[in-house]
């Protein structure tokens, strides 16, 4: 059997949070050095406790939840809907990360009272450059949680509190989060009883802490100082913006936070990540810049992929209840165009995962998400380089 301790060892654990729910806070997911979020401690879980956790755990296990009624494409699986959208109210969008679907469709959840509280993360009001779990009762504590949050979060963290309150409730969360809500649903039946909706981002990665202690750095900043820290928004995609206690202001744009991938700091599970593109999710929310990165702002368009029937539904009921605005159609080759590095990323995984397995790391267990056929687009050479780098790493990982 794996092991938690062995996972976090590989460097495979994204900090999802479950492990502190599924022990009830015995475990607590706690910072590292390195600036990620991991289970402190590693070892001493209860056989069962630790089964639970491995059956769900995203550095194990990866499956799409899919409805078989759907299109299939091959790199953005199984979909429904694909359109432009964005929230109806403007200061939602200006505010959120990208069009402020994500948002609107929250707020939509708890107005029609679908959802009596919305599961997702926001600033730590004590140290606003870090991110905490939450449970947004109103429509102004959703909005008050807008925003991509680059660093890492552990929203199950707080899966066990909102399922132990008894009432129906959407997850907002990254894409690994909801494949780990998926499977732990084959276990706890109150997830599909409860769940009302999951929505998700489509997701480049997670940096670890050491990103943003960077900028603050470069700002010559200390973290207690930090008042504000807020990663994009505010237009499309906004500046990251770092305001402190004693009233100064700091920013840089969208560029210059992202633009040289070196510096990006993302965890080793998002290089080896099998569903970026949320496949257990109701409703996926991406980008759509032409060519994977904006060339200015602009008033804030989300694209959405619809993944079931609970999804359509909502898009339908939010757009006519004036949450959201729908625009044009997005097909899958379009999306290809905006989200260049998801493609790239998903035809090089079964390369990858044969790098870990030359240095004995077991990769995940991939279900539903087509990884092989992917990579059967890479010519030989290119395979060759993917797996000796997914080699070298591990390779570092475990010296
Ligand atoms: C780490 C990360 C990487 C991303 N990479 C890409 C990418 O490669 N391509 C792409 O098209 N889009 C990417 N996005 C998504 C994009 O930034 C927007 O989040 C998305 O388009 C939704 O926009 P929105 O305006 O609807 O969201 P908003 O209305 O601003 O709502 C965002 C919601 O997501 C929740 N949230 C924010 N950050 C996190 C987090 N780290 N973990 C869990 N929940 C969170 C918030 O609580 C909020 O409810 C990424 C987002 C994140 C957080
Ligand atoms: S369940 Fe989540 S927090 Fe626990 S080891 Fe796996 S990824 Fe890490
Ligand atoms: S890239 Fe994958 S593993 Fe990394 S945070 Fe995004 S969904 Fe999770």
């Amino acid at each position: 059997m794996r092991t938690v301790a062995q996972i976090v060892a590989d460097d495979l654990c994204i900090g999802c949070g479950l492990c502190e729910s599924l022990t009830n806070g015995q475990v607590k997911m706690a910072m590292t050095n390195s600036g990620s979020l991991r289970p402190t401690p590693i070892d001493g879980f209860e056989p069962e406790q630790e089964q639970a956790i491995i059956d769900a755990c995203p550095g194990v296990v990866a499956e799409a939840r899919s409805d078989p009624h759907l299109l299939l494409d091959p790199i953005w699986g199984h979909h429904g809907t694909m359109r432009y959208a964005w929230a109806a109210n403007s200061e939602v969008r200006f505010a959120a990360a990208t069009g402020g679907v994500l948002t609107a469709l929250g707020q939509y959840l708890l107005a029609a009272e679908t959802a009596a509280f919305i599961l997702h993360v926001g600033p730590d009001p004590l140290r606003p450059m870090r991110s905490r779990w939450v449970m947004s009762q109103t429509p102004e504590e959703v909005l008050g949680n807008t925003g991509s949050r680059y660093g890492p979060t552990a929203p199950l963290a707080g899966l066990g509190a909102a399922l132990d309150r008894g009432e129906p409730f959407a997850i907002i969360a990254k894409p690994c989060d909801l494949g780990a809500v998926h499977r732990r649903a084959a276990a706890d039946p109150r997830i599909d009883q409860l769940v009302a909706a999951r929505l998700t981002m489509v997701c480049g990665g997670q940096s670890r802490l050491t990103k943003s202690q960077r900028l603050l750095k470069q700002f010559d900043i200390d973290e207690t100082a930090v008042s504000l820290f807020r990663y994009r928004g505010h237009g499309n995609p906004g500046p990251t913006r770092v305001e402190t206690r004693d009233r100064r202001t700091f920013e840089v744009s969208y560029l210059e936070m992202w633009e040289d991938q070196g510096t990006w700091d993302v965890e080793t599970r998002c290089k080896l990540c099998p569903d970026a593109l949320g496949e257990a999710s109701d409703v996926a929310v991406a980008d759509v810049w032409p060519g994977g990165a904006p060339t200015g702002e602009d008033e804030g368009f989300s694209g959405i992929i619809v993944r079931s029937q609970t999804g359509e539904s909502l898009i339908e009921s939010a757009a006519a209840e004036g949450w959201i605005e729908v625009g044009g159609p997005l097909s899958p080759r379009e999306l290809d165009g905006m989200q260049p590095h998801q493609v790239r990323k998903k035809e090089a995984l079964a390369a990858r995962y044969e790098g870990m397995a030359d240095e004995g790391v077991a990769p995940m267990e991939i279900r539903g998400l087509r990884i092989d056929q992917l990579g059967q687009r890479l010519s030989p050479e290119q395979a060759a380089v993917e797996r000796s780098g997914a080699a070298t790493r591990m390779r570092a990982i475990r010296s």
